[in-house]
Formats: C-alpha cells, structure tokens, sequence
C-alpha cells in the first residue's frame, strides 16, 4: 500500500478534529489577468479565477454543504483569484471578519508567491495571530519551459523567497502541482514532486490538468496542438492514476495532500472526459494505493 499524510488526518493533527473547507470568493483579479504581466490568465484558467464551485459568503457555503459534512469547525478558504493582489484594505476587512468569526478555525488563503508585497505580509502577520493560517502557492511546474508556456508570470526563486517569508509569520505553505501540464513527461512531474520535497511546505495539491473551453489551452486542444481532441488528453485513467501513486510514493511523508484530482465544471469539460466522473476517479486511485507494494 502506498503511504502519505492525508490532509484529513493534517486537520485532525491541527486542530483536534474533522474539519470542514469552505470555499469562499477572496480575489478578484490577478496580475496575469488585468494587464500587469498579461491580460488573459493563465493558460488554462477559467473565467471564474480557478473559484466555480466558491461561495460569497461563509453562510452560503455552509448551506452549500451537505448534511452529513456539517461539523462543528470550518476553514475559511478564500480560493478565487490571487487573494492577496489588490485593494489591501478589502482583504483586510474580509479575512478579518472571516477569522474573528467563532465557526471558523482556520484560514486558507490561495495566491501568487509573486504578489506578497510588505502590507500583505503585515496582514497575513495580523491574521495568524487570530487564527492559523494556511497560505496556497500555484506554483505548477518547476520547469521554467512549462512555466512560460503557461503564462504564470514569475521564476523559482520568487517562490522560494515567499515560501521562507511565509513560514516565519508563521503561516502553514500549501504548493498546487498541476500534473499533465503539455510537454512535459513523467520524469519532470516527478522532478517538481522532489524538489518539493527539499522546501519547508507542510501541504500539496496534486491536480490534473483539466482543458476546459473558453481557455487558451482549449482553443489549442480543439485546434489538435496536443494530438486528437478525443476526450483523453493529457492521460488515461490508469496512466493518471500511475503517476499519482509514483508522486504519493515520491513526496516526503510529513507534506499533507490536499488533492489528488480536482473538480472541473462539467460543462467547460473538455479533457479528460473520464475526470467528470469525480467519484470513479477517486475509486480508482483508493484502489490503486491499497494495491500498490
Ligand atoms: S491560475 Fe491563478 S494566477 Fe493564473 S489566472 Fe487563474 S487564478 Fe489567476
């Protein structure tokens, strides 16, 4: 059976019980969106900023859950966006409120390591005073080739810069890899999973990549950049479920895993078609990790 940290048992060892994410809008923009480094996003982001399923506020996303996930505790995750570029004062007030809220027990903050100016870092500061705080970095790939591909805007060390800022305030570093990324081959997924391994992050995300139309990585799906647009790029279900056990098996023991998937709305679903299936896909890599030696 393949070993990880899971990231239910992560909360339990934080916080002394099951724990219960709320996503929530946070960001509006980003520097890749609003002319700053480009204005189209990343290559593969939806126009909901990576944020379709976040609600706009803490109560509706409770009632978005259902009954049998209401727990007593709740991490307020503000997942649009870059949820630290822009209006200070704005994300004062909201992550504020958020932490001094008694149904919540922790923040999650998703951004960029490139858009952590001083004031931000004065209010991340601030915030983990009130509550622990938890600070999600798209990093991606560590290939900078991908990297330009992908229009993500910043190099490796403005990420390990951040990543040292962040865990002297203290705040816990949650890296997202996105696995399929074009170009790229199993080798360098694996390389990006070790050289995480080597930083002082205590959580990732592994997604796949999922082409959703209306992106710039669909039109070049559709238009055949990536071999036939049937529905199967970039892996099958059991080549994806492989490499998600080789990285399980790969990263260190103490890093808690958020995702092993990821959740693309069904109707911009482009490829892979099987990942629409969230529930067979989970089945399967539970299997796979019960079978593995
Ligand atoms: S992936 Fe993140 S940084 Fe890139 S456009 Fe989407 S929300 Fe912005």
């Amino acid at each position: 059976m393949v070993k990880y940290y899971s990231a239910n048992d992560y909360y339990k060892d934080k916080f002394g019980e099951k724990v219960y994410k709320l996503a929530l809008k946070g960001g509006t923009t980003c520097p890749t969106r609003d002319g700053t480094k480009g204005c189209r996003g990343c290559i593969f982001c939806s126009e909901a900023g990576s944020g379709d399923f976040a609600a706009d506020t803490i109560d509706g996303a409770i009632l978005r859950l259902s009954a049998k996930q209401t727990g007593r505790k709740y991490i307020a995750y503000f997942q649009t966006f870059t949820g630290t570029y822009g209006d200070a004062e704005r994300f004062r007030e909201l992550y504020t409120a958020a932490a001094r809220d008694d149904r919540i027990c922790g923040l999650s903050i998703a951004t960029r390591p490139d858009c952590l100016p001083d004031e931000m870092f004065e209010l991340l500061s601030d915030l983990a005073q009130i509550k622990p705080l938890m600070v999600e970095l798209g990093l991606q790939t560590i290939h900078e080739k991908t990297a330009d591909f992908i229009r993500r805007g910043y190099n490796l060390p403005v990420f390990e810069e951040a990543v040292a800022k962040l865990r002297e305030i203290p705040a816990d570093v949650v890296v997202h890899l996105i696995l399929g990324l074009p170009g790229e081959t199993k080798e360098d997924m694996l390389a990006s999973v070790r050289y995480l391994n080597g930083c002082d992050i205590q959580g990732v995300k592994l997604q796949l990549l999922h082409v959703l139309a209306g992106t710039d990585l669909g039109e070049l799906y559709l238009s055949g950049a990536f071999g036939t647009p049937d529905g199967s790029f970039p892996f099958s279900l059991p080549e994806y479920t492989d490499l998600v056990c080789d990285c399980l098996q790969t990263l260190r023991k103490d890093i808690a895993v958020h995702r092993i998937t990821g959740d693309a709305p069904k109707r911009l679903l482009l490829s892979p078609k099987w990942s629409g299936n969230k529930k067979l896909v989970l089945n399967t890599i539970q299997s796979t990790i019960q079978s593995r030696e």
